[in-house]
């Protein structure tokens, strides 16, 4: 079905060369031959016109002898390429062309009105020839009586002759246009065809939702304008697509992280395990992953109306040792579990940062947890601040079972897990390092991993101070 329009006109193409051969071999023939008949005709009738006028009357009259007459005659009919004739009333053949002709030959069953009211005849003229022969005739008259009459016949396959050798030139003329519009067919072929192809094709894979095929035409024309509004295209409906996917995801995994902490604290208080004094403490941490998870709804209501791409950001000055107190104290039940103590390193009381509070927090959050995952039991974990410049430096470091070296660059990627993490996380989607650098990227600010495998890993990311006075 693809070659559809390439076949048609392929076979538009045959079309035109088989019929164009036929109606030069067919009508343009006839039609020659028609034209050179009348033609040879009306020549050869002005020629016999003026030889009964001329030679064959003053035979009759006596002014010229026979053999002069035939000596004239036998130079005109080879000039002409005729066979020239005198005959008289009963059809007997006086003089004759031919220089060894039968002389007096008579012709059986001659009628001069079987030429009805033409002056010419098609045939073999009475049996006299072996082959058709074009015959005119003209009537020799002397004072008003007919005498005789000239006839000039001239071979009709010597018309046909004359009428290939024509019919030749057409035969090439046409074989040149043939070939000329080969040449068209071909441009035709690597200008708009090979092109729609190629375009088609691509079309074809954007709707089954690959846009990773680009159109390859880079032409200045029509085709080539064409080609690159639909990359463009294709690049935009692509990203779009991106986005959407990037988007829901993100979102899944924002909201299952809270989900699951306070899930599993309710189940404690529920289930004995946090005795009931200690609720109070427990209830808070799930009021602050409840209030996260309001403010995660209300952020993507807020982004669903600024559309998909990029984020509103909430750019405010906040304690971010508080913050980083606030999300680890969230992890205490696991930690319980784990054995796992933080050591928090936090530069003076407080440190004021300009930056999106909730989502700094996410940050924390998702490097804290990601230590916790890939940690051993019993082990340490240190979060840690520092100033330099204009800028603080958080820091996230576990001794747990670290990134082999050609994971690193990956672990940004969405859904990328290392296969040493598989086996112990897995709940895990592979999100949380893509939301993490996304968020910090969107801060303008830079976030670096140094891990060895089997020894632990350090997240170290950058804020930027807020202002000392208002900070203060
Ligand atoms: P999710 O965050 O959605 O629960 P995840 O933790 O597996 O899933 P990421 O946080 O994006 O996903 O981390 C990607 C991968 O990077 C992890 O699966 C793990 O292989 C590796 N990784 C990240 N942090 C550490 C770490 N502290 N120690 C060792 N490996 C880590
Ligand atoms: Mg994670």
């Amino acid at each position: 079905m693809k070659r559809t329009l390439y076949l048609k006109i392929l076979l538009g193409y045959a079309l035109l060369g088989i019929m164009g051969f036929v109606t030069v071999f067919t009508l343009t023939s006839r039609l020659t031959l028609n034209y050179i008949e009348k033609k040879t005709i009306s020549s050869l009738y002005r020629e016999s016109n003026l030889l009964a006028a001329s030679y064959a009357a003053n035979y009759y009259r006596g002014t010229m002898t026979l053999t002069d007459v035939k000596t004239q005659f036998e130079a005109i009919a080879d000039y002409l390429g005729t066979e020239i004739w005198v005959i008289d009333r009963n059809g007997k053949i006086l003089i004759n062309s031919l220089p060894d002709s039968a002389p007096e030959t008579v012709i059986e069953d001659f009628d001069i009105s079987s030429f009805g009211t033409q002056y010419y005849q098609k045939g073999t003229f009475f049996g006299m020839f072996p082959e058709e022969m074009l015959s005119v005739f003209s009537p020799i008259t002397i004072n008003y009586k007919v005498r005789g009459y000239v006839l000039i016949h001239r071979s009709i396959a010597d018309l046909t002759a004359y009428k290939d050798g024509l019919l030749n030139i057409s035969y090439i003329t046409l074989a040149i246009i043939f070939f000329c519009a080969f040449i068209v067919l071909v441009l035709f072929t690597f200008t708009v065809y090979l092109p729609i192809r190629k375009m088609t094709r691509a079309a074809k894979d954007y709707s089954e939702g690959n846009f990773d095929t680009s159109i390859d035409i880079h032409t200045n024309d029509e085709m080539g304008y064409l080609a690159a509004s639909i990359n463009y295209m294709a690049a935009e409906l692509s990203s779009l697509e991106e986005d959407q996917r990037k988007f829901i995801a993100n979102v899944s995994h924002d909201f299952r992280s809270p989900l699951t902490s306070i899930k599993g604290y309710i189940e404690a208080i529920m289930d004995g395990t946090i005795p009931h004094e200690a609720q109070d403490k427990y209830l808070n941490i799930i009021l602050f992953e409840t209030e996260r998870l309001n403010k995660l709804t209300q952020s993507m209501l807020e982004l669903n109306k600024f559309g998909v791409k990029g984020s509103m950001m909430d750019i405010t000055e906040f304690d971010v040792n508080h913050t980083i107190k606030m999300v680890v104290q969230s992890f205490e039940g696991v930690c319980k579990q784990k054995k796992i103590s933080f050591e928090l390193i936090l530069t003076g009381q407080t440190c004021f940062v300009s930056a999106d509070m909730s989502k700094i927090q996410q940050v924390l959050y998702n490097l804290i947890d990601n230590a916790i995952k890939f940690s051993h039991f019993e082990s340490s974990i240190t979060v840690e601040t520092t100033e330099k410049n204009d800028k603080v430096f958080i820091s996230v470091k576990d001794s747990g079972i670290g990134i082999p070296k050609d994971s690193i660059k990956k672990i940004w990627e969405r859904f990328y897990k290392t296969d040493l993490s598989r086996g112990k996380d897995k709940r895990g989607t592979g999100l949380g390092l893509a939301i993490v650098k996304e968020i910090i990227s969107s801060h303008n600010e830079n976030i670096n991993v140094i891990s060895t495998e089997g020894v632990g890993t350090e997240f170290i990311f950058t804020l930027p101070m807020a202002p000392k006075e208002s900070g203060l």
